[in-house]
């Protein structure tokens, strides 16, 4: 169910309303709870982000950022890729491709730091093992921060969609 939308129920085609109401009062609290974590908190409805804008401004940040780091950690990538996944901030191919989702544009410019510090990180350890995040944590001590940010705000983030107009 994507983020935001009404809650949804599948139930049997032989599912009295009883069986409904009796499972929709089993789950409420479930629900409910779901509901309270995906109220938009972002203000991302009042942005005017066309598509190609995001890709093309995630595009400048984030290979200014893989740069600049890439040269601190030692590391060369061979490409970065813009990409529209709906639930995948970054990844590091074996070959040295990084793939950034164009949505970090609008993360905290610490958030989108430390996703591209993390793909870097990729380069040296290509999986999340304790050398890995002594890694991450060498170059960013503070990466917890940024990975609680993504888990609470992520979700509404890759749920933005952009608006589909274009400017001129
Ligand atoms: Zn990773």
């Amino acid at each position: 169910m994507p983020w935001g939308a009404p809650a949804q129920l599948t139930v049997p085609r032989s599912a009295t309303l009883e069986d409904v109401e009796r499972v929709l009062a089993d789950r409420r609290s479930w629900i409910e709870k779901q509901r309270q974590r995906q109220v938009p908190r972002l203000g991302l409805e009042r942005l005017a982000v066309t598509e190609s804008d995001g890709r093309k401004r995630a595009r400048e940040i984030v290979s200014a950022l893989a740069e600049r780091e890439a040269g601190r950690l030692g590391v060369a990538y061979r490409r970065i890729r813009i990409g529209g996944q709906r639930t995948l901030w970054g990844s590091c191919s074996a070959r040295g491709t990084l793939s950034f989702n164009w949505r970090l544009v609008l993360a905290p410019p610490e958030v989108v730091d430390y996703v591209v510090v993390h793909e870097l990180c990729h380069l040296l350890v290509p999986n999340h093992s304790q050398p890995f995040w002594s890694l991450v944590e060498r170059h960013r001590p503070g990466w917890r921060e940024q990975r609680a940010w993504l888990r609470e705000y992520g979700p509404e983030l890759l749920a933005f969609s952009p608006v589909s107009t274009v400017r001129r």
